[in-house]
């Protein structure tokens, strides 16, 4: 094990750098689903995936949205804040499928208006479960504080996000975000790709994300390209 090694999850490695304030992340081509009960690998996911996440968190910093974002170094490579994350993923819908489909029975592409806002305790032992604010304080994963400051960036980031993405014709369905603190601040951390969003095309409605691997669709690598490919194409 490198001795620079901080964490490995799922699809990640967190090296440290010389800088105790500044961490290396390293995406994987790794991929699973079903809180790791999948395994398989997505060809060249840790290069597309850092590249539409910098492209991503590039823009947001433009936009106002702080995030722990410093560079791409190398290829399948981010420099970026380091973070005391907080165990929370918290999830944003525009429209129903997965998960909230399959527990209250909604038809896959029900719009959300507003967009539906959720958390999950992030523990895969656990199968990362649905939980409330009141979870979230009362057990000390955040303060109300920081709830509300996650709520409002994450409403802030959807908003973003849907008029990115409608610029390169894709619908945003839904996402995942997770936050950590820097000191004082807290920050949006951790990846935006097509591993964390649901992405319809919004012409053909094929789907150009995870759900490709989830669902045994085919074609998984070239999706995730074409994503990439859309995303560089948009000025800086
Ligand atoms: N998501 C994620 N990591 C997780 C769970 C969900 O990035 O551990 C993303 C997922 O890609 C989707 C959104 O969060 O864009 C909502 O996922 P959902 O709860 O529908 O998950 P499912 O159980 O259907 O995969």
């Amino acid at each position: 094990m490198e001795d620079n090694f901080l964490y490995e999850g799922k699809a990640k490695k967190i090296l440290t750098t010389e800088d105790p304030m500044v961490v290396r992340m390293v995406f994987k081509d790794d991929a699973t689903a079903f809180d790791g009960k999948k395994k398989g690998k997505i060809g060249d996911k840790g290069q597309v995936n850092a590249r539409i996440s910098s492209r991503i968190f590039r823009y947001l910093q433009q936009k106002g949205i702080d995030n722990h974002f410093i560079e791409q170094s190398e290829p399948g490579e981010i420099i970026a804040r380091r973070l005391e994350i907080i165990p929370v993923e918290v999830v944003v819908r525009n429209l129903a499928t997965g998960s909230i489909s399959r527990r209250l029975g909604l038809k896959e592409g029900l719009p959300f208006n507003p967009p539906i806002l959720e958390f999950y305790f992030k523990d895969d032992q656990l199968g990362d479960p649905m939980i409330n604010e009141d979870h979230i304080q009362v057990l000390g994963w955040a303060s109300r504080e920081e709830i509300e400051k996650m709520r409002e960036s994450a409403h802030r980031v959807n908003g973003l996000l849907l008029e990115l993405f409608r610029g390169i014709g894709i619908q945003l369905v839904d996402f995942k975000l997770e936050f950590g603190r820097a000191g004082e601040e807290l920050l949006l951390g951790d990846e935006i790709s097509p591993d964390t969003c649901r992405l319809w095309d919004l012409k053909t409605g094929e789907k150009l994300d995870k759900d490709r691997f989830r669902q045994d669709l085919g074609n998984t690598e070239a999706a995730y390209q074409e994503i990439l490919r859309r995303i560089e194409e948009l000025e800086e």
